[in-house]
């Protein structure tokens, strides 16, 4: 263990620079991004802050390596067998990843071992798996020219050039994996930007991704600001696709400069997703379920539950049982494996979800705040549950991203999915109940792109996974995931 923590901090300590070509390159300009430690408020290390000079480097290094096949006309085998390698090297090292996660994120070192460097793993070789599965169709067409010509088509699927991912601070690994991974899957080079607070082990990865055999060139890497670095990237006439998660604002701006220059992009977006609880739901497992979809990672997750709807005779149990679940939980850093709820990511963060509770008081009945954190340095915010607030509450309508729910009484299941409908949003939601009858008809009514029965935020690389209305545009996961990061061809041809 002392030389795994003396590889966390050896790699935290280097100067972090570019990674461009296969190897660390330092920037055009002397500007630097600090990155802090959210369970104490210092600082750890810093990285570049790209310039728009920077920005063209990678995205011509990645072109340049699109355009030797080097990567694209690889053979899909030895595609997948490099990217199987990288999954080995990140499942070699699991625990510095999981430490670096936690040192620049916050979150449990349980949940960054599990979900940051164990989902990498799982994600990796699934996409490893789907680059040998790039298939087109073969049909015979019916053109009458010259009347006795014959022809045959066929589609074939080519990627679709260099692909800009860009991720959120959240889960910067796992949602870093899910940005850069299928691209490459699928035979595209890769310039990724992570988010300014939590460049860390995206860096990291992309080293292994060289040491798997990634060829120099294909797997890029950008730090700096959105404004700056973000919007270069998706601004660049040599990039042909944009894949983006993130903020809703944020997405419709790149969705603006995209339609300017006819730039593919997918967008993964915000949430308020809705649970609803129903008067036959089991009670005991849904205090479990919605504090582990409510708390998870401070509640920083899109498809967190933070809208509980729940019908007349369960509302005081689920209010008691939440109530002192809420009051039970444990604060502290995310090294400390006994605390269950850690620091958010930032001092912005923070500021941001304290403001949304403070409001809380006058548009509900009663604010519920539990355990702070141990110091005032740390980001830290007490896990809240906001009862009956109105429908037009600030804290119902928009995306807090952190540890706040609210509950609200409902007559009926009707008036519950009337309201769980009413949200600007349609990521993610769920339906608590015994019924069969509820548990199959719900689901369909519900506006989201995802709903589980019974369980919450439990995702799968199987599972398409993608946003209605403001919560995005396409989606990622599933056996058709390469096919976004493709150009479908047709090939006719006379015989
Ligand atoms: P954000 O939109 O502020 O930033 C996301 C990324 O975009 C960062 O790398 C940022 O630097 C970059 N960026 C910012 N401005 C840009 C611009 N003008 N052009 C290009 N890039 C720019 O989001 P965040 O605060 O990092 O993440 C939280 C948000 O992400 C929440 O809204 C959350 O719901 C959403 N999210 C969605 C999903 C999903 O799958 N739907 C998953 C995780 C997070």
């Amino acid at each position: 263990m002392d030389s795994l923590l003396a590889s966390v901090a050896n790699f935290v300590s280097i100067s972090h620079e570019l990674y461009i070509n296969g190897g660390a390159v330092p920037s055009s300009g002397d500007a630097r991004l600090p990155i802090y430690d959210p369970s104490t408020g210092m600082q750890i290390a810093s990285t570049v802050d790209a310039t728009a000079q920077d920005v063209d480097r990678a995205v011509t290094s990645a072109f340049n390596s699109f355009k030797s096949g080097i990567w694209k006309d690889m053979r899909p085998a030895e595609r997948e067998r490099i990217l199987l390698r990288l999954a080995d090297l990140v499942e070699r090292d699991a625990e510095i990843l999981a430490q670096l996660e936690t040192l620049e994120q916050g979150k449990s070192l349980a949940i960054s071992r599990a979900l940051e460097a164990g989902g990498a793993q799982t994600w990796i070789r699934y996409v490893a798996g789907l680059a040998r599965t790039i298939t087109g169709k073969t049909f015979d067409v019916s053109i009458p020219f010259p009347p006795d010509a014959r022809y045959t088509s066929y589609t074939r699927h080519t990627p679709i050039g260099v692909v800009a991912g860009i991720i959120p601070w959240n889960f910067p690994l796992l949602i870093g994996v899910w940005k850069v991974l299928p691209a490459l899957a699928a035979g595209c080079s890769v310039v990724a930007k992570p988010a300014e607070t939590t460049p860390l082990t995206l860096l990291y990865l992309a080293r292994l991704a060289t040491e798997a055999g990634v060829p120099d060139g294909v797997f890029n890497v950008v730090t700096g600001r959105g404004t700056v670095a973000g919007s270069q990237l998706v601004n660049h006439p040599l990039v042909s696709k944009i894949s983006f998660t993130g903020s809703t604002p944020v997405g419709k701006a790149i969705a603006r400069s995209c339609a300017d220059s006819l730039k593919r992009f997918s967008l993964e977006l915000g949430g308020k997703n809705p649970a609803i609880v129903l008067d036959d739901a089991d009670l005991e497992q849904t205090v479990q379920g919605l504090m582990l979809a409510s708390f998870l990672n401070q509640g920083q997750v899109c498809a967190a539950c933070s809208r509980i709807y729940v019908t007349d005779k369960m509302f005081e149990p689920l209010r008691n049982a939440l109530t002192q679940a809420i009051q039970n939980m444990t604060v502290g850093a995310g090294m400390n494996l006994q605390a269950q709820i850690n620091p958010v990511v930032s001092a912005a963060q923070q500021k941001k979800i304290l403001s949304y509770v403070q409001n809380a008081d006058t548009e509900a009945e009663q604010v519920i705040i539990g355990q702070n954190g141990p110091n005032a340095e740390g980001y830290y915010v007490p896990p809240t549950l906001i009862i009956n607030p109105s429908p037009e509450a600030v804290c119902v309508t928009e995306e807090i991203f952190g540890p706040v729910l609210t509950l609200t009484r409902t007559s009926d299941a009707n008036e519950a999915l009337q309201l769980a409908n009413a949200s600007s949003f349609g990521l993610a939601a769920s339906v608590w109940t015994q019924n069969l009858q509820a548990a199959m008809t719900l689901p369909a009514q519900l506006e989201a792109g995802t709903v589980w029965v019974n369980s919450h935020v439990m995702i799968d690389p199987n599972m398409p996974f993608g946003g209605l209305k403001q919560s995005g545009s396409g989606a990622d996961f599933g056996s058709d995931w390469l096919d976004s990061f493709t150009i479908q061809k047709s090939i006719c041809i006379r015989h």
